[in-house]
C-alpha cells in the first residue's frame, strides 16, 4: 500500500511556495528492466504485423476489459467505434485522475510508466492514431518528470517517434477528467463539457475520430495479452468477473490502492486488504465512487461493489475510489463538503448544475430539510445536467435522504416528507 515518505526540506519549502505538497515518487521501472521482465513483446508484435488488431480486440473481449475511469465501456467496442470513422484519428489517455479519493492511476504510473506507456501505444495502433495525446493532472508533477523521462527512454530506444507522443498538463480542473471537456482542454480552450452527440468517438480532438482511455485501462493491456485473457477473467466474486483496483481511504487500518476480484463487498474489501477498521472506529457508512457515487449506509457493506448492483442501490462505483467512513463522521458535514466540492468546481455552463449545487448547499444549511423540495431539485439536476457533474451532484444529499434518517435526526436535522 501507500507509503508517504516524510517531507525534505525541499518539499517543505514547495509547500510553503505553492500551497501545495507532493511526495517524491517511488523508484520507477526503466526501460531496460521493463524489457528484460518480458516488457514490450505486445507493441513489438503490433509494429512487426504478427498480431493483428482483430486478434488483439479478441484477448480484450475474452479479459472483459472495460474502461476503468468510470463509465465501464468494454474496450475493444471503443476501438471498433473509432475505428468504424474515417482517418486522421487521435488517441487521447485521460490521466487526470481528479475523482475525490481515487489514486490508482498514480499508483501505477509512478510504478510501471513503461507498461503504461506500451498499453497506450498499442491503443493508439489499434485506432491507426496520428498522435497519442496524454493528459496528466497538474498536481502530479513529480509524474510529469517521470513520464517525460519515460518517453524520452522510449524515443532514445528508437520505439517511438519523437514528438508522436505528446504529453499535456491539466490545470486543476476536476471538469477536464470529463472526455469532452478533456478534448477542449487539449485544444486549448476552457475546459467545458459538450453536447452529444457526437460523440467523441466521431468528432473528438480537432474535430477528428478520438479514442478516449483511461491510463489503467490501457495499463493492463500488455499483462492481458502476455498472460492471457484468462488471467483476468479467470477472477472475481459474488459471480462477477474481473479484477478492479479500489483506491481506499478513510477509517481503515491500511488505505491504499488494492487489487481485488470483481464484485467483492466492502466488508470484504475492508477486513481481506485493509486490515480491518482503524482502532476504535465502527464502519457508518461509505462512498464507493469518490465524490460522485453516493453515500451508503453499514446495512449495505455486504452488497457486491459492481456497477449494476450499486446502481440499483442508487450509488455508483466509477473509479472504485472507496471511502469509509466512521461513526464518528458528521455525515452532513461529508454532504456539504461534496456540495461545496461540486458547485466550486461546476464549469457554470448550464444552470442546473451552476444554480442547483449552490440552491442545494443551502438548503443543505438549514435545521429543517424539506425532502420534497430536495428530492425535485435533484431531479432536475439530474434530468437536466448537460454532464456527469450535475447529474452525480446530488447523490449525497438523496442518499441521506434515504439511508441516513436516523443518523440525521441525531444531528438534530428534522427531516419532513
Ligand atoms: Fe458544466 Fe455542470 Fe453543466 Fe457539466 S453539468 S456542463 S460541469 S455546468
Amino acid at each position: 500500500h501507500h507509503h508517504v515518505p516524510f517531507a525534505t526540506q525541499a518539499q517543505i519549502a514547495s509547500v510553503i511556495e505553492k500551497g501545495h505538497f507532493h511526495p517524491a515518487p517511488v523508484d520507477w521501472q526503466r526501460l531496460d528492466d521493463y524489457r528484460r521482465e518480458g516488457g514490450l513483446v505486445l507493441l513489438q508484435a503490433c509494429h512487426d504485423g504478427s498480431v493483428t488488431v482483430e486478434a488483439l480486440m479478441e484477448a480484450m473481449q475474452q479479459a472483459n476489459l472495460r474502461g476503468l475511469g468510470g463509465a465501464g465501456f468494454p474496450t475493444f467496442k471503443k476501438w471498433t467505434f473509432v475505428r468504424q470513422e474515417a482517418g486522421p484519428r487521435y488517441c487521447a489517455i485521460n490521466a487526470d485522475e481528479g475523482e475525490p479519493g481515487t489514486f490508482k492511476d498514480r499508483y501505477y504510473l509512478e510504478r510501471s510508466p513503461h507498461q503504461f506507456l506500451e498499453g497506450a501505444l498499442v491503443s493508439a495502433w489499434a485506432v491507426d492514431a496520428e498522435a497519442l495525446y496524454i493528459y496528466l493532472r497538474d498536481e502530479y508533477p513529480a509524474l510529469h518528470s517521470v513520464l517525460r523521462e519515460a518517453i524520452g527512454e522510449l524515443e532514445a530506444a528508437g520505439l517511438v517517434t519523437p514528438g508522436y507522443i505528446v504529453l499535456r498538463r491539466g490545470a486543476g480542473a476536476y471538469i477536464c477528467g470529463e472526455e469532452s471537456a478533456m478534448i477542449e482542454s487539449l485544444e486549448g480552450k476552457p475546459g467545458k463539457p459538450r453536447h452529444r452527440p457526437p460523440f467523441v468517438a466521431q468528432k473528438g480532438l480537432f474535430d477528428c475520430p478520438t479514442l478516449v482511455n483511461n491510463v489503467e485501462t490501457v495499463y493492463w493491456i500488455p499483462m492481458i495479452w502476455q498472460r492471457g485473457a484468462d488471467a483476468f477473467s479467470s477472477q472475481g466474486r459474488n459471480g462477477r468477473v474481473g479484477l478492479r483496483s479500489f483506491s481506499v481511504s478513510g477509517r481503515v487500518k491500511q488505505p491504499g490502492v488494492y487489487l481485488a476480484p470483481a464484485g467483492i463487498t466492502l466488508n470484504e474489501l475492508v477486513d481481506e486488504y485493509c486490515g480491518g477498521m482503524a482502532d476504535g472506529h465502527r464502519l457508518a457508512a461509505y462512498l464507493p465512487g469518490g465524490a460522485s457515487g453516493g453515500i451508503l449506509p453499514a446495512s449495505k457493506a455486504d452488497i457486491p461493489l459492481d456497477f449494476d448492483t450499486l446502481q440499483a442501490h442508487g450509488s455508483f462505483i466509477g473509479s472504485a475510489a472507496v471511502i469509509v467512513l466512521s461513526d464518528q463522521d458528521d455525515l452532513r458535514g461529508v454532504a456539504t463538503n461534496l456540495l461545496a466540492f461540486f458547485a466550486d468546481e461546476s464549469c457554470g455552463q448550464c444552470t442546473p448544475c451552476r444554480v442547483g449545487t449552490e440552491k442545494m448547499l443551502t438548503l443543505l444549511e438549514r435545521n429543517e430539510w424539506d425532502a420534497g423540495l430536495m428530492t425535485q431539485l435533484s431531479q432536475v439536476m439530474i434530468d437536466a445536467s448537460i454532464c456527469g457533474l450535475g447529474q452525480a451532484a446530488p447523490n449525497p444529499v438523496l442518499g441521506l435522504l434515504k439511508d441516513f434518517r436516523g443518523e440525521l435526526a441525531a444531528q438534530n436535522v428534522i427531516v419532513k416528507g
